[in-house]
């Protein structure tokens, strides 16, 4: 995959999930007062995967780009 910014070639790899999955949450959902193991968002990691999710990573940018494909919010229908 080319790096989104540069152009560049991207390093893939994995985000290993650990204990917990990792989600990714919206800002307002974040400073909500509810739990964050209840909060909606888009599960990144999942405990009961054994890999994590595959990501790309652009040593140049320090940046990693994950392709979500398949992966919408939880709070959209
Ligand atoms: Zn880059």
């Amino acid at each position: 995959m080319k790096c989104p910014y540069c152009g560049e070639h991207m390093n893939r790899g994995i985000i290993q999930g650990g204990r917990f999955s990792y989600k990714w949450i919206a800002e307002e959902e974040n400073q909500s007062s509810l739990p964050k193991l209840f909060s909606k968002g888009i599960k990144l990691t999942d405990p009961l995967m054994e890999h994590g999710i595959t990501a790309f990573y652009c040593a140049d940018c320090e940046k990693i780009v994950i392709d979500l494909k398949g992966k919408r919010p939880s709070y959209r229908t």
